[in-house]
């Protein structure tokens, strides 16, 4: 058996027809940019947030980048975020020529901690961005308390959590903004680049739409420097059927982190994902975690079964980032996530055959490396006994 860690052609599959249907509409109507397809699928997906507007853009780290400049940020100004994400997140503050400044993650939920905010806020501090990791979401009451008490903004970095919930609440729906990925191997993927931005300030909205089109407020007539991210007809045509199966395939992914859990849950080397009461997991990814990661993950690769590390250099560690002078050391949690963290194979058309081989393979690695340091334990404490020195595992 071969288990691939994201199989796109098996969903494509089950909607192909609509898929294509779509398609030939754009097509016909040569609505290739922006368009009217893609203004109903704004529509629907901040009626899906519950919010109030939806800007589709070109992606993920352009909804962020866009959102930043929207709401003023730039030269000189700092943002708080987290070291353990995708780079996009700091590129976008940085592209806007701000400076990201770190705070670390909680221990068990690999999200910001909301109690390390305050310490990192200086008089330069205007936004802080939260990022939904893995399809959990930070925890919003605490941030939105400390960014009202100092007047910053909260932009959400919702790219790996479409659908996910806090306390009845969607994802994106809490901050001043969401910003969302529509990359093809996320949740709610597009099959081309693209993303989008939710909120409830109108303002807002329609500063990113200017933005993402030039800054121009009509053909021709350009209120600001803007840029180039307008959503492909395609995509939003796309986007529109896929939006319709994002629940029943969160779901699927559920109830297969469950069938992972009840597999694994016995394994003390595996520390599982935690989940927290009233957040809606939407398990982007299932990370675990292990102290003998690197094995593991090689002998998940010998069977054939493709795992992945969500992420093995930490952003203020990357040399993209070296300027920023922060050392090892800087982030225990987020390093120590990066040094253990692996990503099982994940999305909604994995089979139980398929789960089931990869929690026994899981299983007889931890079984095999147990009886390994059990024999070296006993033949080192054999070789002390009988006095035989300068043994050690
Ligand atoms: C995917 C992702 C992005 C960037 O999205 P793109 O569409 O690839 O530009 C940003 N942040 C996080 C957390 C992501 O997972």
């Amino acid at each position: 058996m071969n288990v691939p860690f994201l199989d796109l052609k098996a969903q494509y599959q089950s909607i192909s027809e609509e898929v294509k249907t779509v398609m030939q509409h754009v097509l016909n109507a040569t609505a290739f940019s922006g368009g009217p397809f893609v203004e109903r699928f704004e529509e629907q997906f901040a009626s899906y947030c519950r919010c109030k507007h939806a800007i589709g853009v070109g992606s993920g780290t352009a909804a962020l980048r866009l959102t930043l400049m929207a709401l003023g940020v730039g030269p000189g100004d700092e943002v708080i975020t987290v070291p353990n994400t995708f780079i996009a997140t700091a590129e976008a503050i940085s592209l806007c020529g701000a400076t990201p400044v770190f705070v670390d993650v909680e221990e068990n939920h690999y999200t910001m901690d909301p109690t390390l905010i305050e310490a990192a806020i200086t008089p330069r501090t205007k936004a802080i961005i939260p990022v939904h990791l893995f399809g959990q979401m930070a925890d919003m009451d605490p941030i939105m308390a400390i960014a009202r008490k100092h007047s910053l903004v909260v932009i959400e970095d919702a790219c790996q959590a479409h659908g996910a919930e806090y306390k009845g609440r969607k994802a994106g729906s809490i901050g001043d903004a969401g910003c969302f990925s529509f990359y093809p191997g996320k949740n709610l993927g597009a099959y081309g680049e693209a993303g989008g931005i939710v909120t409830n300030n109108g303002g807002l909205a329609s500063h990113v739409k200017m933005l993402r089109d030039h800054g121009q407020s009509k053909k021709y007539f350009h209120e600001t420097v803007g840029m180039n991210c307008r959503m492909d007809g395609i995509q939003g045509a796309v986007l529109g059927v896929k939006l319709r199966y994002l629940d029943v395939w969160n779901y699927a992914r559920i109830r297969h982190a469950e069938k992972y859990r009840a597999f694994l849950g016995g394994i003390d080397d595996i520390k599982l994902p935690q989940n927290r009461e009233s957040f809606h997991h939407v398990y982007h990814i299932f990370g675990i975690c292990s102290k003998n990661r690197d094995a593991l993950l090689a002998k998940l690769a010998q069977k054939e079964i493709s795992a992945g590390i969500h992420y093995p250099v930490p952003i203020h560690l990357q040399k993209a980032y070296q300027s920023l002078g922060l050392a090892k050391g800087s982030f225990p949690v987020a390093e120590r996530v990066a040094d253990e963290e692996l990503s099982l194979p994940m999305f909604p058309e994995l089979t139980m055959d398929q789960i089931d081989f990869v929690a026994t393979a899981i299983e007889v690695f931890n079984t095999q490396s147990k009886a390994f340091s059990l024999l070296n334990n006993k033949v080192s404490s054999s070789m002390q006994w009988q006095g035989v020195t300068g043994f050690s595992a």
